[in-house]
């Protein structure tokens, strides 16, 4: 037979399915659905890369496994799309992101085809399609009327660079997280949506998930509830006072100071003219650290105040602190220090030489009203960008902002020509002076008709986890025109059973449970948790152990794997197999060599189909592995299982049922190369069932002769091997023997030992 050319098979596969279309779901009532997907990514313009390939193929495994099991299988895919880098590039080169970003997509599209992935492509998204963004604008309308989208002025991080304020999640040490520059704070008056409101909820319900621990752990520390109580303390001379928030009220006796934040709101009423000066430039520097290394700092700094506090239980008189251990969201932005107690007070009070005593504990409610606080803060959503979703928002005369009608969606970004943002806190949109004016109804409340009213338009855009929030729903419905998701199909489909992705543990995952719940009180989604199971793989590194990257000049372009002649089954197999999927792994140059010349065997294989079934023990193992591995989502494992079988295969003689099985096994691993092999064998891909008869420990398999000519294996318990009677008239049963012996036998010879039996006719 010829040898193997995936190259070529690979071409003849895709162009079936291009035509054929087999990956297009449709709502079947009665059949069990299984829905996955990986977390879309942004198609930058480099292409795909190593790690969406690990991303990808997990899915399409996944994907192809629970369709050959005859499951209603449903895998779309889509692309998110706004974003600094076009727009940074818009800026750059004159480009409009809308051009950039769909030469990229149909970049993204074609590899992704090339690599023989199972998606249903009717089901494209990508969210800044009007057709999309317009319903990302209808979900903030919504959060919107229930009051959950709204607008404070607070100190923001600013990335000076990027010019736009960012997330605390977009913050890393101090950093922008996209451009790696130090960040600011700046007071602004921005969007927020308000997650605190199902704190509870999203941390209450995280642990019936089916999600990797790490990531449960780090969402219920993001939330980081705190149950304690708050406290009044008397500030002297003064007529005001200052309310701490403790987790230990039952330590009050040993407050011996009190610390507020740099940024607490009455700062400037507790010094005094001594020390102004000291305390402002304290607090200038204290706001432009992250709040990771304000928490994290070694170096206890602070700055004494000026002024006093009475601690209500035991009446002394204690100094009031300012200091960036203390952090303003979180309780009130100010705490009791009880040095005694806290290690953080304790570090505090010998650095500045404040008292320690050690005290008993009073009757925890006694003092003070209880309290829970959250770490969590609401989302800012407000971006100062041109590449992102606008806001469905108008200002009146007076500043007061309106909701853009239903009916008006959607919002359209505007084509400009100069896309730098001004400095002035506003987005590029601002300079689309006709795109800004709009006119919108306006209800007069004493005669309850409605006029139109001449606005301004937000020129801020969305945060583009807004976007990714809801767009697993929109898959059930990616085309609807009347709704953002259809209520029949998403009954039908969601919520996702699994989803893939390596990042975002916090943001988007948090953020997509948010909008579900939301979404689920307005009596819009039957479910309230988005994601059943969460696959969290690791990133695939250079063989040196280190991040790709392009200065380093270490990537490896997984489209280079394909075309050196390896094909895209080779490097999907190898990806599974490169180790345990939650972990980092290095590219091996050897080791696709190896996986290449594995898939060689399995073609080759072909070409001497044996007669007699050898196999019968570790073909069921092999099945049993491979299935219960692929469930585990043991990819590693379950290829090296499928190797192990191919040298068992050449060691024994591989029988037609030895391939069919090798082909079906292979099939979400290597599509292509199985899918040839299972057209010549002429069979379909279901998947196979393992007999758990063949599998205990103790059976064993006699080898029956006919005159001394091998005719048949015998499978039997290993205890039977004593029972010599048992074994030949199991033998003399068999198909195989009958028609050998039918004239008659001459002679029996068994040898235990040897597991053999002869017939002598
Ligand atoms: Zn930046």
């Amino acid at each position: 037979m010829e040898r193997y050319d995936p190259l070529k098979i690979e071409a003849k596969w895709q162009k079936i399915w291009e035509k054929e279309k087999p990956f297009e779901a449709k709502e079947k009532k009665g059949v069990p659905k299984m829905m996955l997907a990986e977390m879309f990514p942004y198609p930058s313009g480099a292409g795909l890369h190593v790690g969406h390939v690990r991303n990808f193929t997990i899915v399409d495994v996944l994907t192809r496994f629970y369709e050959q099991q005859r499951l209603n299988v449903m895998r779309p895919f889509g692309y998110d799309t706004f974003g600094l880098p076009a727009e940074n590039y818009a800026i750059k080169t004159g480009t409009a992101p809308q051009e950039v970003t769909k030469t990229n997509i149909d970049n993204f599209r074609k590899q992704a085809k090339r690599l023989g992935y199972a998606i249903d492509w009717s089901r494209e998204i990508n969210t800044s399609d009007p057709e999309y963004y317009k319903w990302t604008q209808w979900c903030f309308l919504q959060l919107y009327k229930k009051g959950l989208a709204y607008q404070k002025e607070s100190y923001q991080w600013w990335c000076p660079v990027d010019q736009t304020v960012l997330a605390n999640e977009q913050v890393e040490n101090g950093k922008c997280w996209r451009c790696g520059h130090e960040v600011e704070k700046k007071k602004m008056k921005q969007w927020f949506f308000k997650i605190t409101e199902y704190a509870d909820e999203l941390l209450d319900e995280i642990d019936a998930l089916d999600w990797p621990e790490k990531i449960k752990t780090m969402q219920k520390n993001w939330i980081g509830r705190s149950v304690g109580a708050e406290i009044e303390f008397k500030v002297v001379d003064s007529g005001s006072d200052i309310v701490v928030f403790t987790t230990r009220p039952d330590t009050i006796m040993g407050a011996t100071f009190l610390v507020v934040a740099p940024e607490y709101p009455g700062l400037e009423y507790l010094v005094n003219d001594d020390t102004r000066d000291e305390v402002m430039k304290y607090k200038a520097e204290a706001i432009k650290k992250s709040e990771i290394e304000r928490q994290e700092s070694r170096e206890k700094t602070g700055v004494f105040t000026g002024s006093y506090a009475v601690n209500p239980a035991t009446k002394e008189k204690i100094p009031i602190w300012v200091a960036d251990y203390v952090l303003a969201g979180y309780g009130t932005g100010a705490i009791m220090a009880v040095p005694a107690m806290d290690e953080r007070d304790h570090e505090f009070a010998e650095k500045f030489d404040l008292p320690i005593v050690e005290t008993e504990l009073v009757d925890r409610d006694l003092y003070g009203t209880p309290k829970v606080k959250y770490r969590m803060r609401d989302w800012l959503i407000s971006r100062q960008r041109y590449w992102g979703c606008p806001i469905p928002i108008a200002y009146d005369k007076e500043g007061n902002p309106h909701p853009i009608p239903e009916d008006q969606l959607p919002v359209i970004i505007p084509e400009i020509k100069d896309y730098r943002p001004d400095n002035s806190g506003r987005s590029a949109l601002a300079k689309a002076k006709d795109w800004l004016k709009v006119k919108v109804p306006v209800k007069d409340e004493k005669t309850g008709k409605t006029h139109l009213e001449e606005m301004t338009r937000e020129t801020d855009t969305l945060d583009g986890y807004a976007c990714s929030s809801w767009y697993l729903w929109r898959y059930a419905s990616p085309h609807d025109q009347e709704h953002a998701w259809d209520p029949e199909a998403i009954k039908y489909w969601e919520p996702l059973d699994v989803y893939a992705g390596a990042d975002h543990a916090v943001a988007h995952l948090l953020y997509v449970r948010f909008w579900c719940k939301f979404f689920a009180d307005q009596g819009l989604l039957p479910f309230r948790e988005p994601i059943k199971k969460l696959i969290y793989h690791g990133y695939i590194n250079a063989p040196d152990g280190k991040k790709m990257s392009k200065s380093k000049g270490n990537v490896i372009d997984p489209l280079d794997v394909i075309n050196d002649g390896y094909g895209a089954d080779t490097l999907r197999t190898y990806e599974m197999f490169i180790g345990p999927v939650e972990l980092d792994a290095a590219w091996d140059p050897r080791s696709v060599g190896g996986v290449y010349r594995f898939l060689n065997r399995c073609w080759n294989l072909l070409d001497n189909i044996a007669k007699t079934d050898k196999n019968l023990v570790i073909r069921n193992k092999t099945v049993k592995k491979v299935t219960t591995d692929i469930y585990k989502c043991q990819f590693n494992t379950a290829v090296a299982a499928l190797m192990e079988y191919v040298n068992e295969l050449y060691k024994n003689g591989a029988t037609k049922e030895d391939l069919v099985v090798l082909a079906k096994l292979l099939k979400p691993f290597a599509p292509h190369l199985a899918s040839e092999m299972l057209e010549k064998l002429k069979v379909d891909d279901e998947w196979p069932k393992w007999d758990e008869k063949y599998l205990t420990s103790d059976v064993v398999e006699v080898i029956v002769q006919v005159n001394g000519k091998l005719r048949a294996n015998l499978t039997v318990d290993a205890e039977d091997l004593d029972d010599e009677q048992k074994i030949i008239d199991a033998a003399l049963g068999l198909d195989k023997i009958k028609k050998y012996t039918k004239d008659g036998i001459k002679k029996t010879i068994f040898v235990k030992k040897a597991k053999l039996l002869n017939f002598v006719v």
